[in-house]
Formats: C-alpha cells, sequence, structure tokens
C-alpha cells in the first residue's frame, strides 16, 4: 500500500462498488476528454483510461507523481500535470496537447480540505460563473458537504451554499460511500454527487445582489428572511415585495427556492 500525506487529504478508494458507481454516474463515452483531480495511487484514473479518449489527471504529491509516471506514462490517452489544481492553470498547460484541451467531463475523488475551492474553481460563482465545456462533474466528497449541494427548501442542509451551487448547476446525490470504503478510512462519511452545469442564457439581473442577499439572508438561520436582510431593504418595502412575490412574509431563507431567491433579488431594483 502507498503510504499517505494527511496534508493532501490522502485516502485510497478501497471499493470496486463506489469505483462503479462513479464510473455509471460519469455515463462515459469513447470520444470523452476527462479532468481528474488527485490522481492517488490511480485507482479511478485506471477504471477511466480504456473507456475514453484522453484523461488529464491534477495530482500535487511529486513522490505520487514519479510512481505515476512509471505505472501510466507509456498510455498514451493519459496526461499527467504535477501541483495544486488551485493555482494551475490548466487550459495555458495543455496549450501544446491537442488531445486534451478542454475536458468535456469531470470525474475524481477529490481532497476533502479543498472542498470549496475546487468547486469555485470548477463552477465559478454567481457573480463570474466559470466559462468551461463541462457536460458533467462526478466527485466523490465528504457527505456533509454533498448534502448541501443537493439540499432542497425546508430541509436542515439547505443553505448559502445550496443556492450558490444551485444556480450554477444542476445538483444529483448518487449513492452514499462509507468510510470504510477508504484506506485509510477518513473520519466521515462520503458520498458521490454528480453536477452539470447550467448555461445560464437569462442571468439574474444583477449577480452580486443576489450574492449578498444570498449571503445575509441565512446568516442567522433561525431569524426571519426579512430580519436578516433588514439592513438591505426596508421592511415596509420587503413586505410588499414577498407578497408580490407570493413568499410568505414570516419565512426563513431556507423556505425559499432558487426561483424565489432570483425573483427577489431582480425585483429591487431601487438598491
Ligand atoms: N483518486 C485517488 C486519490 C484520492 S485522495 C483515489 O481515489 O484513491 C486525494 C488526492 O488528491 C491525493 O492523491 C492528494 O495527494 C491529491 N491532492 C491533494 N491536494 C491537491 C491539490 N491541491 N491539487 C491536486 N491534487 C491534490
Amino acid at each position: 500500500m502507498t503510504r499517505t500525506r494527511k496534508r493532501f487529504g490522502q485516502h485510497w478508494l478501497n471499493s470496486d462498488k463506489v469505483l462503479n458507481q462513479i464510473v455509471a454516474a460519469a455515463e462515459l463515452k469513447s470520444t470523452d476528454r476527462i479532468l481528474e483531480i488527485g490522481t492517488g495511487t490511480g485507482i479511478l484514473t485506471r477504471r477511466l483510461l480504456p473507456e475514453v479518449a484522453a484523461v488529464v489527471s491534477v495530482e500535487i504529491d511529486r513522490d505520487l507523481c514519479k510512481k505515476l509516471v512509471k505505472k501510466f506514462g507509456e498510455i498514451d490517452n493519459f496526461l499527467l500535470l504535477q501541483g495544486d489544481f488551485i493555482n494551475l492553470d490548466i487550459p495555458s498547460l495543455l496549450k501544446n496537447f491537442p488531445k486534451f484541451q478542454n475536458p468535456n467531463k469531470v470525474v475524481a475523488n477529490i481532497p476533502y480540505n479543498i472542498t470549496g475551492l475546487i468547486l469555485e474553481k470548477l463552477l465559478g460563482s454567481i457573480v463570474q460563473p466559470a466559462v468551461t465545456n463541462y457536460e458533467s462533474i462526478v466527485l466523490l466528497m465528504q457527505k456533509e458537504v454533498g448534502e448541501r449541494l443537493v439540499a432542497v427548501p425546508g430541509t436542515k442542509a439547505y443553505g448559502a451554499l445550496s443556492v450558490k451551487v444551485q444556480y450554477l448547476a444542476s445538483c444529483e446525490l448518487i449513492c452514499d460511500v462509507p468510510a470504510k470504503a477508504f484506506y485509510p478510512p477518513p473520519k466521515v462519511d462520503s458520498v458521490v454527487v454528480k453536477l452539470c452545469p447550467r448555461i445560464i442564457d437569462k442571468p439574474v439581473d444583477k449577480p452580486k445582489q443576489l450574492e449578498t442577499l444570498v449571503k445575509l439572508g441565512f446568516a442567522n438561520k433561525r431569524k426571519m428572511l426579512r430580519n436578516n436582510i433588514k439592513s438591505l431593504i426596508d421592511l415596509d418595502e420587503l413586505t410588499i415585495l414577498l407578497e408580490k412575490l407570493q413568499i410568505n412574509p414570516q419565512a426563513r431563507a431556507e423556505n425559499l427556492s432558487l426561483e424565489d431567491w432570483i425573483n427577489l433579488s431582480n425585483s429591487y431594483k431601487k438598491y
């Protein structure tokens, strides 16, 4: 077994069942160009390579990279990029590798400590959605975060992250993954989630405004929405607005659907 480095969030997936679930969720085609984040020992990479046109895989750990070059170096639809996924300028690194450019899918068992940064790099933000080519992004991640991504209004997991990510992508829970599916087992359980970036053809009128609204709206989850955002919108006006949008004036942030957030943001143009 390859030794693991804690600071890189290294937990090797050790379950054929989960590998099958990840690969099935990605609906691989022979023309796909895959981006993988965190190659590790290459257990997932090995499954992807025979199915697709190209796999470009990013791994930060130099020692692992040396081993990976020995393992997969001869395979001509494999390209390894050594470095920190968050900081790498992948399109420019792929300039001389046409076969690997513009990956159309992401499939990865990611390091949990940088999940937020990975999501932001892949999807962008409400203010600046990422311009990419991804049809789908299948990620194995910490259960608690995955549950927030797929959460529906009115549930405990539904929060600012749910609204932000669901604005950018449709989110689907694929399966639960117990800690024992890894070596060494992480302290938390995991899930596989599939995100399909939306083509935002009608972006919200003022993206910055929606971002602020969501952030403040969820700032204190026990308070009613109107109390959380009263610094933003005058209470009387808000009451009229909520009525117009058929949102209960007593609602908490967790009761508002994505559509409600967008409508609310679009309709207080005065500010
Ligand atoms: N895909 C493998 C490994 C998952 S563990 C498997 O399923 O077994 C996460 C991997 O991400 C580790 O190999 C770790 O070294 C790598 N990693 C951690 N931080 C990274 C970063 N910033 N950029 C690229 N890879 C990173």
